[in-house]
């Protein structure tokens, strides 16, 4: 069993305060999924949680069974199990997943038979994955490559940070059902960051959040994903907004 604890972080770059007080518990096996308006800090928090150099953690931890992250390095994280799917993937010339996975001590021994079985299941069976990770990869292709190195690298806790933006939908089906599998099977937990009900159709939350301005301010079922996308953030926003204008008064 794993268990990410985040407890009353905040954090800042230099000019501002990003994450004012988050709290969340993310257990293996359990979808929590993380929903707020753009610009409201939930790239930063995934970030954060895998050690992105460049925000000052003020106040607040992050442990993955009861390890202390806030010192460590991203590798060292990984190694732990913390996995992220970035918003935004990167491409690394000349590093291949087989080379990230010798280097793992998650991954299984006799890996690279299941790597060619799960990139076919992910559809990437007409990628050369010997050239480098993400390299000169569709938007949507990447996302599938993330999904492949979290299942690859047998992470424990994944963070997903808007895996459904630049997917198509069989892609969108594909992915959401393998890390579902995962959750169910391998016992993965999820933090998954996204805008749209759609991901979390086969990718089925335990918990939804509501994140605005650096924290979580409500937390529900499934169905609140559904609410969300019908009326969107204004309710929140808007009583934030009061509470803010009473504050200066
Ligand atoms: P979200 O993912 O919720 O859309 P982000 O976490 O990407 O939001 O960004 C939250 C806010 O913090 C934005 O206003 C963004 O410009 C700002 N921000 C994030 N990282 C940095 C940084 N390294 N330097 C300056 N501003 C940043
Ligand atoms: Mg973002």
């Amino acid at each position: 069993m794993s268990e990410l604890i985040i407890k009353d972080l905040h954090a800042r770059t230099e000019e501002t305060e990003i994450l004012q007080g988050v709290n969340l518990t993310v257990r293996s096996g359990e979808v929590h999924a993380l929903m707020g308006p753009n610009g409201s800090g939930k790239s930063t928090l995934a970030h954060i949680l895998m050690g992105r150099a460049g925000y000052e953690i003020t106040q607040g931890t992050i442990t993955l069974d009861e390890i202390d992250l806030t010192e460590l390095g991203t590798w060292e994280r990984a190694q732990l199990g913390l996995f992220l799917a970035m918003q935004y993937p990167v491409e690394i010339d000349g590093v291949t997943l087989l080379d990230v996975m010798n280097e793992s001590s998650l991954a299984p021994e006799d890996f690279q038979e299941s790597v060619e079985e799960e990139s076919r299941n992910l559809g990437l069976e007409g990628n050369d994955l010997s050239r480098g990770i993400n390299l000169d990869m569709s938007g949507g292709e990447k996302k599938r490559m993330e999904t492949l190195q979290l299942i690859s690298l047998r992470s424990r806790i994944a963070i997903l940070d808007e895996l459904d933006s630049g997917l198509d939908i069989d892609g969108l089906r594909v992915v959401s059902s393998r890390i579902e599998r995962a959750t169910k099977e391998d016992d993965l937990g999820v933090l998954v960051i996204t805008h749209y009900s759609r991901l979390l159709e086969e990718l089925k939350p335990d918990k939804v959040h509501i994140f605005i301005n650096g924290r979580i301010v409500e937390s529900g079922e499934a169905e609140l994903a559904i609410e969300l996308e019908e009326d969107g953030y204004e309710k929140w926003t808007s009583s934030l907004e009061t509470s803010v204008t009473l504050g200066g008064l």
